[in-house]
C-alpha cells in the first residue's frame, strides 16, 4: 500500500478530547452545553446512531436530552416537540433524527428548527450563510472531512477539488467547504459525462455516492487525497465507495471505511453543540 491511511479514529479522538476540555470550561463558567435529539419511531439504523451520540455527549461532559415519538406520531406532534425545543433555553442544539417516518414531512420540520440550534447545519438559513461565507452550523460529515485533511496537512488552496454526489447534507456544503478553502472545485453527480477523466484531475477526491467501490484506481490521480465519504454494507460488511485495495496503491492518502469520516462526524456535532452554547453564552 502506497498511499497514507488517513485515521479518523485518532482525529475524532483528539477532537473529543478537545471538546471534553472546553465543555469542562464552559460548565464552570456557569453554561452547559445540551443537545436535544428528537427520534421518531423504531428504526434500529436511527436508534443506533442516536445511541451513540448520546454516549459521545456524555463522555464530553455534554448534557443530552433524547425525545422519543411514537413510529405513528402525527406531523403536529413533532412540530410542537421542535417549537418546544426552540423555546428551551437549556437546550442549545437540536437534532431531528432522519429519516422520519414516510407519513412525515422532513422538510417542513427542518425548517421549524431554530437556525440558531440547528447543529445539524441543514437549515437553509444555514446553507445560505456557507453559501454567502458567513459564520454558519456546518453540516457534521462534510465539517468532519475538512478536519481529516487539517489534521494530515493536506491544504485545499490552489488544488483541484472534486466531489463525487451533490446531496444537501454532504456533497454540496463538502464543495462549498472546499471553495472557502480556496480550492477549484467540481462537483460531479449522476448526470456527469466522463466522469473518470474529471477525477483522474483530483489533487483532493471526495466520494460520496452512496455505491459500493465505485471509485476505481484507474478514476485517481497518482499522490492524491482520496476521502471516502460512503457507507454501504455488502454481505453485511461496512465498505465505502471507494476500491480501497486497488486506490490504495495510486493515492497519496485514502481514508478506510470503517475508521475514517464516519468518525468524525459525531465529533462534529458535538464541535457545533458546543459552539451554539458559545455563541448564546447562557
Ligand atoms: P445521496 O443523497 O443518495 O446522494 C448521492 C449522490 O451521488 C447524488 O448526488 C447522486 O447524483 C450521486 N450519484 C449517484 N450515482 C452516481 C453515479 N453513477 N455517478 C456519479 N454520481 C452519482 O447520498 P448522501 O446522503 O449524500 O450520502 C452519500 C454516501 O455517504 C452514502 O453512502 C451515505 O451512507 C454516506 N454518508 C456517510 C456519512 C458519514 O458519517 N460517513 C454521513 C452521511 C452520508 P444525483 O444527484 O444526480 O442523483
Amino acid at each position: 500500500m502506497a498511499a497514507t491511511l488517513i485515521d479518523g479514529r485518532a482525529v475524532a479522538r483528539d477532537v473529543k478530547e478537545r471538546i471534553a476540555v472546553k465543555t469542562a470550561e464552559m460548565i464552570a463558567w456557569g453554561i452547559t452545553p445540551h443537545l436535544a435529539v428528537v427520534l421518531v419511531g423504531e428504526n434500529p439504523a436511527s436508534q443506533v446512531y442516536v445511541r451513540n451520540k448520546e454516549n459521545a455527549c456524555i463522555k464530553a461532559g455534554i448534557r443530552s436530552t433524547v425525545i422519543r415519538l411514537d413510529e405513528d406520531c402525527t406531523q403536529q406532534t413533532l412540530e410542537d416537540t421542535v417549537k418546544k425545543l426552540n423555546d428551551d433555553e437549556s437546550v442549545h442544539g437540536i437534532l431531528v433524527q432522519l429519516p422520519l417516518p414516510k407519513h412525515l414531512d422532513e422538510a417542513s420540520v427542518l425548517r421549524l428548527i431554530d437556525p440558531d440550534k440547528d447543529v445539524d447545519g441543514f437549515h437553509a438559513m444555514n446553507s445560505g450563510r456557507l453559501m454567502n461565507g458567513q459564520p454558519a452550523f456546518v453540516p457534521c460529515t462534510p465539517l468532519g472531512v475538512m478536519e481529516l485533511l487539517k489534521a494530515y496537512d493536506i491544504d485545499p488552496n490552489g488544488k483541484r477539488a472534486v466531489v463525487i454526489g451533490r446531496s444537501n447534507i454532504v456533497g454540496k456544503p463538502m464543495a462549498m467547504l472546499l471553495l472557502a478553502a480556496n480550492a477549484t472545485v467540481t462537483i460531479c453527480h449522476s448526470r456527469t459525462q466522463n466522469l473518470a477523466e474529471i477525477t483522474r484531475d483530483a489533487d483532493i477526491l471526495v466520494a460520496a455516492v452512496g455505491r459500493a467501490n465505485f471509485v476505481k484506481a484507474d478514476m485517481v490521480k497518482p499522490g492524491a487525497a482520496v476521502i471516502d465519504v460512503g457507507i454501504n454494507r455488502v454481505d453485511g460488511k461496512l465498505v465505502g465507495d471507494v476500491d480501497f485495495d486497488a486506490v490504495s496503491e495510486v493515492a497519496g492518502h485514502i481514508t478506510p471505511v470503517p475508521g475514517g469520516v464516519g468518525q468524525m462526524t459525531i465529533a462534529m456535532l458535538l464541535c457545533n453543540t458546543l459552539d451554539a452554547a458559545a455563541k448564546r453564552g447562557r
